[in-house]
């Protein structure tokens, strides 16, 4: 398959943060989304901050499949097929090494 470049779509519109215009694209904006529009600096901004943000965690009630305690919270959402696998962290931890 032949690589496309990505083209740029010109035009003018404003940043929703800061107001300052933006010029090109690389996408075709969707009408109903111009409003929310960022520019170069205040999308990189944007995206630096979401780095410092505490990951998610899923709250419930499983338990360890190796020594039965109870777990609380889990760093991702566990898939209902794979609850009887779940592993609680120090159990976790003994495993990796
Ligand atoms: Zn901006
Ligand atoms: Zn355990």
């Amino acid at each position: 398959m032949a690589y496309e470049q990505r083209q740029m779509h010109q035009g003018s519109w404003s940043c929703s943060k800061c107001g300052s215009e933006i010029t090109e694209l690389p996408f075709e904006p969707d009408p109903s989304r111009v409003g929310q529009l960022k520019c170069r600096d205040c999308h990189r901004q944007s995206k630096n901050n979401s780095y410092g943000h505490k990951r998610q965690m899923h709250q419930g009630s499983w338990s360890c499949s190796k020594c039965g305690s109870e777990i609380t919270e889990l760093p991702f959402e566990p898939d209902p097929s794979r609850v009887g696998q779940l592993k609680c962290r120090d159990c976790h931890r003994q495993d990796r090494f």
